[in-house]
């Protein structure tokens, strides 16, 4: 029993050509033509991509990571991000105190989530954006990491002794972010093996000449970058000079709060009322959040460096960061984790191990 999509362009991301992608047992078994039990073909349909991967999201369509009570309700968030393209997500926490984030893990494991992401409460007060629980090291977060394949933590680095960096990197990838790093923090935490900086430029140090600190150090090294591609968090212009200086180390992060998906309007955010327009905002204008959907990023990103390379900053880049490599390209024995759009990029279908999860046209 195969299946095949006949004729679209194919962005592997590393490449584009047209041709037949032949899927079996869901995986890509060929790139080429071949007779086939069932055929995808949809009017309109223009590109297929590998399903998007946002490693650093709080939520969508309503539901926040924080708020998952159940199982149900997490199902329903997947379901969210299939309909935006998103076939891996890493559901990342918005700072909290230790003992809620254990049992906000306890569910997101039983719901069978691939990872997590912690995004505090190890920050620094000071570069805290919307975050409002802070601490030192604490040795019982560790737990958590035992939970999920995947595990992730924001930190900022110049809060932590080499002995508590060291012990947070035995456990998790380390992500740099919610930072007053300057240089030589942030070189110590890449020594120590820290993999990436979080939504770089935002919430962290500023860039001086004089003093280039996280910025300086991120842009100038091997390290991944987070980037928030909404135009409003960074400057198109920023955009390009991260895309220039790091290349297939960018990554394109939505940390979308749970605003994501549904226009303008007010929400709460630890109980607080937010305005989310272009992005979301506190009362006094302060930005406290995103609510842009990955394949909406890779849209307005795709206009400052072009369309293959913000594809690849949503798929390859965080498959290569996050170590799995079955996911991330199309190619022979990559699993079917597909997206269908057409020629504005909008998402039309969206496959998950070579099953349709969303299509437009079933609802
Ligand atoms: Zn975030």
């Amino acid at each position: 029993m195969n299946k095949c999509i006949r004729g679209l362009e194919i962005i592997t991301p590393l490449e584009s050509f047209r041709d037949d992608i032949i899927i079996s047992g869901g995986k890509i078994r060929k790139i080429g033509s071949e007779v086939c039990n069932e055929e995808i073909k949809i009017e309109k349909g223009k590109y297929v991509v590998p399903g998007l991967i946002d490693i650093h999201t709080h939520g969508m369509g309503g539901i926040l990571v924080n708020d998952v009570k159940s199982v149900e309700s997490y199902e329903k968030l997947t379901k969210y991000y299939y309909s935006h393209g998103v076939t891996t997500f890493i559901p990342s926490t918005i700072s909290e105190n230790v003992e809620k984030l254990i049992s906000i893990a306890g569910i997101l494991n039983e719901a069978k989530s691939i990872g997590i992401h912690l995004e505090g409460p190890i920050l620094n007060p000071n570069r805290a954006g919307a975050h409002k629980f802070f601490t030192r090291f604490d040795e019982r977060i560790l737990e958590i990491s035992k939970l999920f394949k995947i595990k992730r933590i924001t930190v900022a680095p110049e809060i932590l002794s080499d002995r508590e960096l060291e012990t947070l990197v035995d456990n998790f990838q380390v992500s740099l972010g919610h930072t007053d790093a300057n240089s030589d923090d942030t070189r110590r935490a890449i020594g120590f093996g820290a993999s990436s900086v979080t939504h770089l430029f935002n919430a962290m140090r500023p860039f001086h000449h004089r003093d280039p600190g996280i910025i300086g150090v991120s842009l100038t090294s091997p390290i991944y970058t987070e980037v928030i591609p909404d135009l409003v968090h960074v400057n198109e212009i920023t955009i390009n000079i991260i895309s220039k200086l790091k290349g297939n180390n960018t990554i394109l992060v939505s940390d979308s709060l749970q605003a994501a998906g549904l226009g303008e309007g007010e929400f709460l955010l630890y109980g607080e009322k937010i305005i989310c327009n272009k992005a979301c905002f506190e009362g006094n204008n302060k930005l406290v959040g995103s609510n842009i959907t990955l394949d909406e990023g890779v849209r307005r990103v795709s206009k400052v460096v072009g369309l293959k390379e913000a594809i690849k900053y949503a798929t390859y880049s965080p498959a290569s960061l996050l170590n799995i490599d079955d996911i991330g390209q199309i190619s022979r024995g990559y699993v079917a984790d597909l997206v269908i759009l057409d020629e504005n990029l909008n998402v039309l279908m969206t496959l998950k191990s070579g099953s349709v999860v969303f299509s437009i046209f079933k609802k």
